[in-house]
């Protein structure tokens, strides 16, 4: 028997926000915090999704007129509930003009993005726009005709200018310090490359809120898909599973004021975001890195599995403890050692399958933020920084591409050729570490030029290499 397909009921928002990027992340975060702001009242913050890529969203969410299922994983609890505040869903490559005329609609106030960090076109250790990227280059050549999210918001802001119309606020949502301030950045300098008066009147009338998110989204599988069938009696290929914990910081700056309520949904909205997003960037995602190359490497398959090796979650709690909190300032209302605590609570949630191999994902462009900046901070202070250490040996001994068992790595990194040609082009264990720590787009030359870091990462490698990650984490 054929399992019904889900159907909205009700009607749709009207559109106030375009969302570039609706990947999981999005569905299960963005949509919901705006479904209770519009479940409040606040009828016209509908949601346009946008894929800048393929049409996937648009396949699974058109034939349920934009709703989906938000599926809660609590430690033997689930909950269900369905999400409506999707209005519509477009695929720009199809058709590129319709998501701009939309962009460029007086009614849309926002445009927010989760297009991961490789979507903003800037080199990760500089945070410069890379003007020789590939989607850049055409969309300086195609302004009308854009590909990145960069082209895209800077024709669509050249058109509510020409039509004397207020900007929109940007807002990114990717897990970048002060993303506001590289998606302003990214933005003035594609600008300041078509014309100098557009650039001038986004940096004097646009806003780019910084912005901390956090919920852990694994990417959704068809057996989530079966398993909802299972639970709820419909088929829904756009239902997204996460963790109970949610968390919203979002700096209080939008053209006009002008945003939903999304405080419905418990976002906190401040001065200044960036003293939470070190912690994050740094507590949560710094050792999610690390349990996902050397967790991979050790044979998890996910989070869970990889902290439920106790070696693991001990190595998490001394990087904390001694690495992660003494470079963090603390935030206002958050006590950093219960924070960390919490965290391993998360990651120890059997129900949310997070793969190590999808975190592992574009290391080249999360390591800076992730790893080396703590690094680095340590190293001023003369502090310990061994465990981290190991960890960039982990991504060094993972983009390798080959596994410990010798079977093939499928890395997914925009610099994944270069890595492994870096690696494969050299003999010994050291050269090979230095041949990627000479890499200037992930590693800034003050950092790879330091003999201890270089020595602390070499030594680490080779550990990797003859004993295994479960036996060097073990000791
Ligand atoms: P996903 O793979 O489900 O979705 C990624 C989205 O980005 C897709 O829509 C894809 O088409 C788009 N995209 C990829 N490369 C792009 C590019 N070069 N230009 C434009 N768009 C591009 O991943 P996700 O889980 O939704 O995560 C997306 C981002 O959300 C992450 O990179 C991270 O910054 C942030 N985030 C994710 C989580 C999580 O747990 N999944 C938690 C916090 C923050």
């Amino acid at each position: 028997m054929s399992v019904p397909r889900l159907k909205r009921t009700g009607s749709k928002p009207n559109v106030g926000i375009v969302h570039l990027g609706p990947g999981a992340f999005f569905r299960a975060f963005n949509a919901v915090y705006t479904d209770d702001a519009i479940k409040q009242g606040d009828k016209d913050w509908g949601i346009l999704a946008v894929s800048l890529r393929s049409p996937t969203a648009k396949d699974q969410l058109d034939p349920q007129d934009g709703a989906f299922t938000s599926v809660t994983l609590g430690a033997g609890q689930t909950e269900y509930r369905v999400i409506n505040s999707i209005s519509g869903v477009l695929v720009a490559p199809e058709d590129p003009e319709a998501v701009l005329s939309k962009m460029a609609d007086p009614a849309v106030k926002i445009v927010s993005l989760t297009i991961t960090e490789k979507g903003y076109c800037h080199e990760p250790a500089t945070g410069e726009l890379q003007l020789d990227h590939s989607d850049i280059a055409h969309d300086l050549a195609n302004p009308e005709a854009p590909k990145s999210a960069i082209g895209f918001i800077v024709e669509a802001l050249a058109r509510r200018r020409a039509a004397a119309v207020a900007p929109f606020t940007v807002m990114p949502c990717d897990n970048i310090p002060s993303n506001g301030t590289l998606a302003k950045g990214m933005v003035l300098a594609f600008a300041k490359e078509r014309e100098s008066a557009l650039a001038a009147w986004i940096e004097e009338n646009c806003a780019f809120p910084s912005t901390m998110v956090d919920r852990i989204t694994p990417a959704t599988t068809p057996a989530d898909v079966k398993s909802l069938e299972k639970a709820q009696g419909y088929h829904d290929p756009a239902c997204v599973q996460h963790e109970p914990f949610r968390q919203w910081v979002i700096e209080d700056n939008f053209v006009n004021g002008e945003r939903p309520q999304w405080e419905a949904g418990g976002a906190q909205f401040v001065a200044d975001v960036d003293a939470h997003e070190l912690m994050k960037l740094r507590c949560l995602n710094g050792t999610h890195s690390t349990l996902a190359y050397l967790g991979y490497l050790a044979g998890f398959e996910t989070i869970a599995e990889t902290v439920a090796e106790p070696a693991f979650a001990e190595l998490c709690k001394r990087i904390w403890r001694d690495e992660i909190i003494p470079t963090v300032p603390k935030p206002e209302g958050e006590d950093l050692e219960a924070y960390c605590d919490a965290l391993l609570e998360r990651y120890q949630n059997p129900s949310i399958r997070h793969r190590t191999w999808q975190i592992a994902m574009d290391g080249s462009q999360k390591l800076p933020q992730r790893l080396l900046g703590t690094i680095a901070d340590n190293i001023q202070a003369g502090r310990e920084y061994t465990c981290l250490a190991l960890a960039v040996a982990g991504w060094i001994r993972y983009v390798g591409g080959v596994d410990e068992n010798g079977d093939r790595i499928e890395v997914k990194d925009p610099l994944a050729d270069k890595l492994k040609a870096a690696i494969d082009g050299a003999n010994t264990p050291a050269a090979k570490v230095q041949a990627v720590l000479s890499m200037k787009e992930v590693f800034d030359p003050s950092l790879s030029s330091n003999p201890d870091f270089v020595a602390r990462v070499t030594e680490a490698y080779e550990g990797l290499l003859q004993n295994g990650a479960l036996a060097v984490v073990k000791s």
